[in-house]
């Protein structure tokens, strides 16, 4: 037997069923007109936003970091939640802008900008967050070319990284953000050469659940935002993005983040502000906190049956929808995500199942010798955890399978 993950809290049971929003997991799919199906909850995302805007200082701007969901009716109704959106790509650009945000409210981070993307996001007034010396130089010689002043921020790559972070994305040699001693250089060549400088942004890693870690890294970007303020020497930092990292429990273990904690040490740190960062708009950027727990997975049973004294359920989903609950994204040990048998919720579990996918590949596993009521051919199983990383992040039109149906709630 293996552990199945803690289901989010607001999910209830209903007529023997899984319940979203008070309609049952047959509801939901009979409204979409089928499986593998995808639900958001407006209810959860609301919550979430309340949650962390009670706990965070009121000074603390919070934005969507979009890559987690960029589905445009569940984009839309975050545009009326965040303060901000952040970026990874001129598709993104495309569909924040689709989605009626207004382009003062993006950042635009990573990798490998395209001088086209750099094109559409200067022309747009997206503020760019370049990630090399050569990306801004770029940036600054279109922004000539096209008569418009680019927004400038930097992205550093720290020094220092999130405690107990999922995804490593600061400390030590990065592809991602320019060395903090070389930061101050070239923000000064930058704002020398007339760009709009929109100041920086740390972002030091992914799900992490200790908020310990969460305050302690969060109390080291302040310091290293105040270091190269100084270095820049241009008095206060125009914007600080204190980058993310909290994370939601997917796994059997884990627990929420203590945002009580984290928004108390974040207070204490926002009264005693030095010069530098004293009239900075300060934000943090998340994806998976604030659109992960509002998402379930619906898939159906189409098959039921034996291997070697182990019971299979084989659905009509799986990794092409589901890349991280199957255990293929950024995971070292395959740990199963929170699942249940939508159709019995509630019930006991009374038999030990291997719940998988229909592609033609080992790999594709929604869970693992997990203790399930028993369930047969016709029953709905629900992945949750599946706001973020789900349909974004997994390759859908593998093996001519083709994209899941989603539904905003
Ligand atoms: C991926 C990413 C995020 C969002 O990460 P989550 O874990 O979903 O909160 C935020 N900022 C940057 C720079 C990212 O790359």
């Amino acid at each position: 037997m293996k552990p199945l993950g803690p289901i989010p809290d607001g999910y209830a049971a209903k007529d023997g069923q899984l319940a979203i929003g008070g309609r049952t997991a047959r509801e939901l799919v009979a409204e979409a007109g089928g499986t593998p199906l995808f639900v958001y909850s407006r209810r959860h995302m609301d919550d979430r936003m309340a949650d962390l805007r009670a706990a965070m200082p009121d000074r603390l701007a919070i934005h969507y970091a979009v890559k987690a969901n960029a589905w445009r009716p569940v984009l839309e109704h975050m545009a009326g939640l965040a303060d901000g959106f952040d970026i990874a790509s001129g598709g993104e650009l495309a569909l924040v802008t689709e989605a009626g945000i207004d382009p003062a409210l993006v950042s635009f981070a990573g990798p490998g900008k395209r001088d086209r993307e750099l094109e559409a996001a200067i022309e747009a007034g997206v503020t760019l967050n370049c990630e090399s010396e050569n990306e801004a130089r770029r940036a600054l010689s279109i922004g000539e070319r096209l008569g418009r002043q680019p927004r400038i921020a930097i992205r550093v790559n720290p020094d220092f990284e999130l405690r107990g972070s999922g995804m490593k994305m600061g400390g030590g040699a990065k592809p991602f953000g320019i060395d903090a001693e070389r930061v101050p250089a070239l923000a000064r060549a930058m704002i020398a050469a007339g760009a709009d400088w929109r100041g920086l942004q740390i972002f030091t890693g992914s799900q992490a659940l200790d908020a310990e870690a969460i305050a302690e890294t969060q109390g080291n970007v302040l310091d290293l935002a105040d270091r190269l303020a100084r270095a820049i020497g241009q008095g206060t930092l125009p914007r600080l993005n204190m980058g993310g990292g909290l994370g939601i429990p997917y796994f059997a273990g884990d627990t929420p983040v203590d945002l009580a904690l984290v928004g108390k040490r974040l207070a204490e740190r926002f009264a005693a502000l030095p010069d530098t960062l004293a009239g900075t708009q300060l934000c943090i950027e998340l994806g998976r906190y604030l659109v992960g727990e509002a998402g379930v997975y619906l898939c159906e049973i189409v098959d039921r049956k034996d291997s070697h004294g182990e019971t299979y359920l084989v659905t009509d989903g799986g990794l092409h929808h589901q890349l991280a609950a199957s255990g293929n994204f950024g995971t070292v040990v395959r740990r199963n995500y929170p699942v249940a048998i939508a159709t019995r919720f509630g019930e006991e579990a009374n038999e030990e199942a291997n719940v998988v996918g229909c592609l033609c590949t080992p790999l594709d596993r929604l869970a693992d010798k997990a203790m399930l009521p028993r369930a047969e051919v016709g029953d709905l199983v629900a992945v949750f955890c599946a706001g973020a990383y789900g349909a974004s992040a997994s390759p859908a039109s593998f093996l001519g399978q083709g994209p899941a149906r989603e539904l905003l709630i």
